[in-house]
């Protein structure tokens, strides 16, 4: 697949810092960056399911709740070790 920026940010660099992003140690700035990426672009909307869409709901619900699916989180993350087996 080829990369686009979006949101100022390549996909690459998204999923670099995606669990860093769920884990909620972004920075603001950092954290809206990688929702305009991912909400906007086409390629991470097509990882699975909406993939983009349900990161974003994940991250919001963990900042409301404990309830956390780290289990969910683990199998998107191994989703993309394969997509993106040089990172
Ligand atoms: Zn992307």
């Amino acid at each position: 697949m080829t990369e686009r920026t979006v949101g100022g940010l390549r996909c690459s660099e998204v999923l670099a810092q995606l669990s860093d992003y769920l884990d909620g140690e972004l920075a603001k700035p950092e954290v809206e960056r990688i929702e305009e990426h991912l909400l906007g672009c086409p390629n991470c909307e097509r990882f699975g399911d909406n993939f983009g869409s349900m990161v974003v709901s994940l991250q919001r619900q963990s900042d409301r709740s404990e309830a956390f699916d780290s289990d969910l989180v683990s199998r998107l993350l191994s989703q993309i070790d394969q997509l993106n087996p040089e990172s």
